[in-house]
């Protein structure tokens, strides 16, 4: 560390994560570095000296979520003097623009750039400073200076970007086209995790499934039977699979593997060819079902879940009754779905946002109203059965001691006389709710 960065020492930062797990695996990131740096992690906005917001560009309202956060920052600053910076893809989309937007902000870093994050901290103190240029060279942190958040589930990244243009996808604007770390630095980072004592790894990326090794050419299930002979991992699960990359290979490893949670998400978009095909999807609804079907041969009992998009320019009731059949043909363990919006730089932006806001409305309602049904009904069938659940810890709400998940990813919230927090328990489920299972421990595994 050069004297430039001895500002560092000593001052406390706070990072505000907003998006999806790669952010918070880059906001762990973000952390370990500065931590290396001298810095300290603060406790509250208000006593920390830097802030730095990681943000995400994914829909209209995440970004209407920054603007409000932001206007929060912008009265700090007068009052603290704080020096505020912008990471992620917010940053990475909008560069130098946003200084125009938000005056008071320091500095914006994409993505591609935390290393630097010292360095521009120490630079920011006299000048603006960007840094988001993108490059296809992936760039390597050491594993030990992530800090993660939780002691028994940890995030590993093994790529970035993504090179498949839907229509409506702001990603490949934002975190570039696709990247890959290679092979052996994903095994090292995955057994000192497990020498550490971590319970379950999630491997994470834009498109996972799209994984090769760029020293050896090894595809994405390949990389799963190598980590699957990692001595220590128990649970290990891949986020996010683009239905296109979903290889019977693929499904082949999952189904052979002894760790590989028998869980996938797996986004669907639109249960209409139609859609899918103006969306650049690049697949039907009957090669997602199919896909689907490979699955459920394989291990029958594979928790699904998907992501839905409501309201697609042009999208017609009988289009969307596509989609509310295809939820009620796959029956997904859990769906996240959203409202249409458009997005820069994406081909859908060029097209009329013609659905209105009260029938995307009406239609996200409906497929929530539909998915809480379906859930219910999934959940009510787990009653009497008793399951291995990773205790996540002491358990926020619902009136039961602690909180977990279990091996298709659904909430378990439990009573126990002992603290498994960190560790694999048994559970047998005595109710439900349409968002979670409830039970009681029946002891460890
Ligand atoms: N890489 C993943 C997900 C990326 S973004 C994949 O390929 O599926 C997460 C989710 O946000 C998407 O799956 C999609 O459902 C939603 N999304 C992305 N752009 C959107 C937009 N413009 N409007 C509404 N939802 C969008
Ligand atoms: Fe976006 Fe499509 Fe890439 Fe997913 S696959 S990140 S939805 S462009």
């Amino acid at each position: 560390m050069d004297d430039k960065t001895d500002i560092l020492k000593g001052m406390n930062f706070f990072i505000q994560t907003f998006g999806c797990q790669m952010n918070e695996n880059d906001s762990e990131r973000i952390a370990g570095l500065l931590v290396a740096a001298g810095a300290k992690k603060a406790d509250s906005l208000e006593d920390s000296g830097v802030i730095i917001v990681n943000t995400c560009a994914v829909r209209a309202k995440s970004e209407e979520k920054l603007y409000s956060f932001l206007g929060r920052l912008r009265s700090l600053k007068k009052t603290n003097g704080a020096i505020i910076g912008i990471a992620g893809c917010i940053g990475q989309l909008y560069r130098a623009e946003l200084f125009a937007k938000k005056p008071f902000l320091d500095f914006i870093c994409g993505p591609d750039h935390y290393q630097e994050l010292p360095e521009i901290l120490s630079r920011c103190l006299g000048e603006k400073v960007v840094s988001a240029s993108w490059s296809r060279r992936w760039k390597e942190t050491p594993p030990r200076s992530i800090l993660h958040t939780s002691p028994v589930s940890a995030y590993v990244t093994i790529m970035e970007g993504c090179d498949h243009f839907c229509a409506y996808c702001v990603v490949p604007f934002a975190r570039g086209r696709e990247k890959f770390r290679p092979l052996r630095n994903i095994l090292a980072e995955i057994q000192d995790l497990t020498e550490q004592g971590y319970k379950e790894i999630q491997l994470l990326g834009q498109n996972v499934n799209s994984y090769r090794d760029p020293e050896t050419g090894l595809s994405f299930s390949g990389l799963l039977r190598q980590i699957e002979g990692t001595q220590g991992v128990e649970w290990i699960r891949f986020i996010t699979s683009h239905p296109q990359n979903l290889t019977p290979d693929i499904a082949l490893a999952m189904h052979q593997s002894k760790t590989i949670c028998h869980q996938l998400h797996l986004p669907l978009q639109s249960g209409a060819s139609s859609v899918l095909g103006r969306m650049n999807r690049g697949y039907t609804r009957q090669d997602y079902l199919e896909k689907v079907g490979l699955l459920r041969r394989l291990m029958p009992e594979i928790s699904l879940s998907t992501d839905i998009i409501v309201g697609f320019p042009g999208e017609t009731e009988k289009e969307f009754e596509e989609t509310r059949t295809a939820l009620e043909e796959v029956r997904f363990a859990n769906i996240f779905s959203f409202r249409y919006s458009p997005r820069p730089r994406t081909s859908a932006a060029k097209l009329t946002d013609d659905i209105p806001f009260e029938v995307k409305k009406r239609r996200l309602i409906e497929i929530q109203e539909l998915q809480k049904r379906i859930q219910s009904e999934i959940h009510k069938a787990f009653v009497g059965q008793t399951m291995k659940v990773l205790c996540l810890g002491k358990s926020k709400k619902g009136g039961l001691a602690y909180s977990g998940r279990n091996e298709g990813y659904q909430v378990v919230n439990f009573n126990s006389g002992q603290d498994f927090s960190g560790r694999f328990v048994r559970v047998l489920i005595t109710s439900w709710g349409p968002y979670s299972l409830r039970g009681e421990s029946q002891g460890p595994v």
